[in-house]
C-alpha cells in the first residue's frame, strides 16, 4: 500500500457524493499526490442486476489499485443483495477494522471530553460469515466461526498499532463465560500475545459489562480489541457518545488491500441538501494516507480540521448556537478546511503521525494437532406424542445406539433433558443427541455411519451431526448445561 499513488474511489449514495466531493477537494488542495479511478457501487448497481453492489469491471479496479476510498452506499433491503461492504472486506481479507473516536471539547459536545478510544474489530469471521439454516419447523441456526490464525492476526494488529500510535493500553473484550471455545480462544490468544508486549498494558472484560463501560466510562478505555459482532456494536456506542455518528473515520486494511471509509450509513434523511457532515470520510481518508506513507499531508489535513473545529465552523449536526460561530454546509466547510490547510489548532492537541507507521503482522502457521474421535452429537427434529424426553431417549438408547455409540445424554436447546431431565424445561422439535463410546475407544467416521444407519432404521430423523473431537488430548466441544 505504501508504495500505491493510484486509489480507488466510490461516491456512493444518498449524502455519498456529497461528502466524497468534499474530501477530494480536500486532498487535492493539500497536494497528497494521488491519481483516482472512479468506480460506481451501490444502490444502481445493485438494481441493475448486480447482487453484489459491483461489476465485475468495478472489482477488477478495485483489486488492482489495491487501495480504495469508499462513500457509505445504500444497501436495499431484501431481494438477495450481498452486503457490499462485507464482501469487499472477506473477498480481499481486510481483517482489521480500525475505529478510532476521539471527543473533541468544547467543540463537539460529549458527554466524556478527555474519551479517545480505538476499537479494532475482527473483520472477517464470527456471525458474519453468514452460514444460516433452518433445520426443523422450530429452529434456525447461524454458525459462528472463530478460527485460531484469524484470531491471531488481529490480536496482534491491535498490540502492533498501539505501539506505532504510543497508546498505553489494549483490552479484550469476549463472551468467553459463555463461549468458551469461540470466545474462550479469542481470549487465551490475548493473553498469549500480550506477554510479547510487556510495555503494553493488557486487560480483559466480558462483553456486556465492557459495552457499559464503553457507554458509562469510554475515557478508561485505550485501544480495545474485540470479535466481529461486538466490535460492530460497541462501536456504534462509541460513536454516538463521542459526540457525533458524522465524525468518526474507519480503515479495513488486510495484508495486501485497504479499505477506508467513514463509520456511518447513506443517511438518505439529508441526501442532496449539502448539510451532511464530511468529517468521518475525511477522517477515513486521514487513516488512509497515514497508511500510504503519507504522514505528513495527513497531518496537515487533519490540522486544518481541527482548526477549523476550533474555530466554530461547524455542519448542523454538531452545531451549537452557544458554542459555535456559524453554521456551514458541507461544501463551506471543505472550503473553511482548505483556507486552513498549514494551521494547527491552538487549543485542541494538534496531531503528529509517525513517518514509519506501516504496521505489519505476520503469524507463523501451528503444527496440526493430534484430533480423535470420541462421539458424536446427533441432532434429530421429533416431535413425538408429547415431546417426552424419556421416549425419544429410551428409543435411542435401546433400539438406535450401535456397539460402538452409544447415548449418552440429549439435551434441548442445550439443556440436558436426557436422562434425569425435569417436566419444566421447555422443549422444541430439535433434539442433540450425544453419544460415546462407554470405554473410551478411539472412533472412526465409519462408527458414525454405522450409527446414522441405524438412527434411521429406528425411525428418526437426522438432521445433522457435530463430531466430538480431543485435539492433543483435550476436549473439543461443550459439555450440555446440566452434564
Ligand atoms: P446512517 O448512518 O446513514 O444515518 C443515521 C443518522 O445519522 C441519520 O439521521 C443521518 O442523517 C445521520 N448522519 C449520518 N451521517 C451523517 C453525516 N455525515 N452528517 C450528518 N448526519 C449524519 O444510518 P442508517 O439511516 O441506518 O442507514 C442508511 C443507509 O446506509 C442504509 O441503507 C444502510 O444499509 C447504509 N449503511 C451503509 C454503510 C456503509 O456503506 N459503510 C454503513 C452503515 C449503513
Amino acid at each position: 500500500m505504501r508504495t500505491q499513488s493510484r486509489i480507488t474511489v466510490a461516491h456512493g449514495d444518498g449524502i455519498g457524493p456529497e461528502i466524497m466531493d468534499a474530501t477530494l477537494r480536500i486532498m487535492d488542495a493539500a497536494n497528497v499526490g494521488l491519481t483516482y479511478d472512479t468506480i460506481e457501487i451501490g444502490e444502481k448497481v445493485y438494481k441493475s442486476g448486480h447482487k453484489s453492489g459491483i461489476s465485475p469491471e468495478s472489482w477488477e479496479i478495485l483489486r488492482g489499485n489495491k487501495v480504495f476510498l469508499k462513500a457509505p452506499i445504500t444497501t436495499p433491503q431484501g431481494g438477495g443483495y450481498k452486503s457490499l461492504n462485507v464482501t469487499i472486506r472477506k473477498s480481499l481479507g481486510l481483517y482489521s477494522n480500525v475505529r478510532p473516536f476521539r471527543a473533541y471539547p468544547p467543540y463537539v459536545p460529549s458527554f466524556f471530553p478527555h474519551m479517545d478510544v480505538v476499537i479494532v474489530r475482527e473483520n472477517e469471521e464470527d456471525l458474519y460469515a453468514g452460514i444460516e439454516h433452518q433445520q426443523t419447523t422450530e429452529v434456525v441456526q447461524t454458525l459462528k466461526l472463530i478460527s485460531q490464525p484469524g484470531s491471531e492476526k488481529i490480536i496482534r494488529y491491535a498490540f502492533e498499532y498501539a505501539r506505532a500510535y504510543g497508546r498505553k493500553k489494549v483490552t479484550c473484550m469476549t463472551k468467553d463465560n459463555i463461549m468458551k471455545h469461540t470466545d474462550g480462544m479469542f481470549h487465551n490468544i490475548f493473553d498469549e500475545v500480550k506477554l510479547e508486549y510487556p510495555d503494553i498494558a493488557a486487560d480483559h472484560w466480558i462483553i456486556d459489562i465492557g459495552s457499559a463501560v464503553v457507554a458509562a466510562r469510554p475515557e478508561s478505555l485505550d485501544v480495545v480489541v474485540t470479535l466481529n459482532l461486538y466490535g460492530d456494536i460497541i462501536s456504534d456506542i462509541a460513536a454516538e457518545v463521542a459526540g457525533s455518528v458524522g465524525m468518526a473515520g474507519s480503515s479495513n486494511v488486510g495484508m495486501t488491500h485497504g479499505m477506508f471509509e467513514a463509520i456511518h450509513g447513506s443517511a438518505p434523511d439529508i441526501a442532496g441538501q449539502n448539510i451532511a457532515n464530511p468529517s468521518g470520510l475525511l477522517n477515513g481518508a486521514t487513516m488512509m494516507l497515514v497508511q500510504m506513507g503519507r504522514a505528513d499531508k495527513a497531518e496537515l489535513i487533519q490540522n486544518a480540521w481541527l482548526k477549523t473545529l476550533e474555530d466554530g465552523i461547524h455542519t448542523g449536526d454538531i452545531y451549537r448556537a452557544n458554542r459555535s460561530v456559524e453554521k456551514v454546509g458541507t461544501k463551506e466547510f471543505a472550503d473553511a478546511i482548505i483556507d486552513r490547510l498549514g494551521q494547527k489548532p491552538t487549543k485542541l492537541a494538534a496531531v503528529k503521525y509517525n513517518e514509519d507507521v506501516a504496521i505489519s503482522v505476520s503469524i507463523e502457521e501451528k503444527p496440526a494437532k493430534k484430533k480423535e474421535l470420541v462421539g458424536v452429537d446427533v441432532f434429530i427434529d421429533w416431535r413425538g406424542e408429547s415431546r417426552d424426553a424419556d421416549e425419544i431417549g429410551d428409543r435411542l438408547l435401546n433400539v438406535a445406539s450401535t456397539e460402538n455409540l452409544k447415548l449418552k445424554l440429549i439435551s434441548n436447546r442445550g439443556v440436558l433433558v436426557y436422562p434425569g431431565g425435569i417436566p419444566e424445561t421447555f422443549k422444541t422439535d430439535h433434539w442433540r443427541c450425544r453419544f460415546v463410546n462407554p470405554e473410551g475407544k478411539i472412533l472412526n467416521n465409519s462408527d458414525v455411519l454405522e450409527l446414522l444407519q441405524s438412527v434411521q432404521d429406528a425411525g428418526f430423523d437426522f438432521i445433522k451431526t457435530e463430531h466430538l473431537y480431543h485435539f492433543d488430548g483435550e476436549r473439543g466441544y461443550s459439555l450440555s448445561q446440566g452434564e
